[in-house]
């Protein structure tokens, strides 16, 4: 499998090299040239596999001969051992054809973990068989920076450097990166909020003198290897709910438009879906997109499902490129025009677009009322993402004979705020992390200046 930018001006690579490169040298991000077909025949064969048996199937045609099959089955079944439900991805039913698929099962209970899990074993395997060695470095304001953490800790060929905002991530989120006290594993809590860690981390990719020779990686949402591990739950809902032989539709909680990129490539792959929604925050740019054509800005506004608090989704790009008609250059002047100014699409690429997608934009006080009525109505308790994928299903269902899968991206444990405040008692840990509050933190407070941080970086990282 090749892969190209979406810009179209950056050398072709294959899986080992997107694996490891993070954006593509022309700015733009890297997409298979050309995605694997599944017929009908095939992926109804495929009912009753297990989850990683599933997930070999997928993910094999775009790894390809990058790495041995025995290698890759090993690792993607290492990944998805470590879930604590034996479904991996379980779907529970909250109402007539309507449910939720939780993938809130890996070690830090959040969906993340899911393409995490895998991405730091593949980058271990592909450094190892290259004698090579990686830094990681990488910011968060919550969900990403834990789930990375827990997906390298046991990566011999790689060191990971995650900065947070100091005292501004709650104290489940901080504990999960803090506690875990593996020697290439290091959590920078910067003096300065999530914007100057961003900051510190992309000053560091654009100048990496300070690693004397060492190399940088990426973990970010743009990595292509992220979005493939995606794929997967959808073909796994699918086939749970009678696909391929009726369709399902999906909603899905979306901030940089990677989860639901994903589901828009298993469409494009062969598996029937009748609708994909976009559900957002009042952070809406993606709606206003796609219901209006207004591609702009905004300014940010926290919100109650901070994890889907962004201004620009970097992955949107991605889906550009295709209605764009795989023209790099064209995505590249939008792109350098969106950069300064606010852009719509060409109006044909908007209908494409809008073909495609439906969408719908939540806010706080709609998030709690979800929270109250489907616990009421079947003492299920979303976390305020999944609620706001609920409610965009809910209002933007076309069809009750088609089967409705909310993607439920977090635990409500994550963020209880929204449900304490909906007046519903607090959830609980689940067992294997009730001692969370007791465990050994490891942390280093740094200040605000990018000399710090790199001295930090370049004394601690591990040298071949
Ligand atoms: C990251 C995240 C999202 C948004 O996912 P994208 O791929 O950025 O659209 C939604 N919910 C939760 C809980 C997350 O952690």
């Amino acid at each position: 499998m090749r892969y190209i930018s979406t810009r179209g001006d950056a050398p072709v690579l294959n899986f080992a090299d997107v694996l490891l490169a993070g954006l593509a040298s022309d700015g733009g991000l890297y997409v298979p040239e050309e995605l694997p077909k599944f017929s009908k025949e095939e992926i109804a064969s495929w009912a009753g596999l297990s989850y990683a048996d599933l997930a070999f199937k997928v993910i094999k045609p775009f790894v390809d001969d990058c790495i041995e099959d025995a290698d890759l089955k090993s690792m993607i079944d290492d990944s998805y051992a470590v879930f604590e439900h034996d479904a991996v991805a379980p779907l529970v039913q909250i109402d007539s054809n309507e449910f939720v698929l939780e993938l809130f099962h890996g070690p830090t209970l959040a969906f993340k973990d899911f393409a995490l899990q895998l991405l730091g074993r593949l980058m271990d395997h592909v450094l190892k068989q290259r004698g090579e060695r990686l830094v990681i470095m990488g910011a968060t304001s919550g969900d990403t920076g834990s789930a990375a953490i827990e997906g390298c800790r046991h990566s011999d060929h790689l060191d990971i450097f995650i900065l947070h905002p100091y005292n501004r991530v709650s104290e489940v989120q901080r504990r999960q990166m803090t506690t875990v006290l593996a020697d290439n594993v290091f959590n920078i809590a910067l003096e300065g909020n999530f914007d100057d860690c961003q900051e510190m981390v992309k000053d560091s990719f654009a100048d990496q003198g300070f690693l004397g020779g060492m190399r940088l990686g990426a973990v970010n949402s743009i990595n292509w290897a992220r979005i493939m591990s995606q794929i997967v739950y959808y073909f796994s809902a699918a086939l749970t709910l009678g696909g391929p032989h009726r369709p399902v539709s999906f909603s899905v909680p979306t901030g940089n438009f990677g989860d639901i990129f994903a589901g828009y490539l298993a469409k494009q792959m062969g598996l029937p879906i009748d609708q994909l929604i976009v559900a957002t925050n009042r952070n809406d740019i993606l709606h206003r997109v796609i219901s209006g054509n207004d591609m702009s800005k905004g300014t940010l506004e926290p919100s109650l499902s901070p994890s889907m608090d962004i201004m620009v989704s970097s992955n949107f790009e991605r889906l550009l490129f295709d209605v764009y008609g795989r023209d790099g250059a064209a995505v590249a002047d939008l792109m350098a025009r969106f950069k300064k100014e606010s852009v719509s699409l060409g109006d044909g690429e908007w209908h494409k677009v809008r073909e495609l997608f439906a969408s719908y934009a939540v806010d706080d006080e709609t998030t709690c009322e979800v929270i109250t009525e489907v616990h009421k109505a079947t003492e299920y308790l979303l976390d305020p993402h999944t609620a706001i994928g609920v409610k965009a299903a809910r209002e933007c269902r076309r069809s009750a004979s088609v089967p409705m899968v909310t993607l439920a991206t977090a635990h409500p444990v994550k963020f209880p705020d929204p449900v304490v405040k909906a007046g519903l008692e607090s959830p609980q840990l689940p067992a294997h992390m009730t001692d969370l509050f007791e465990r050994e933190e490891r942390l280093q407070v740094l200040d605000n200046e990018l000399k710090v941080v790199q001295r930090y970086v370049a004394e601690h990282c591990h040298r071949s």
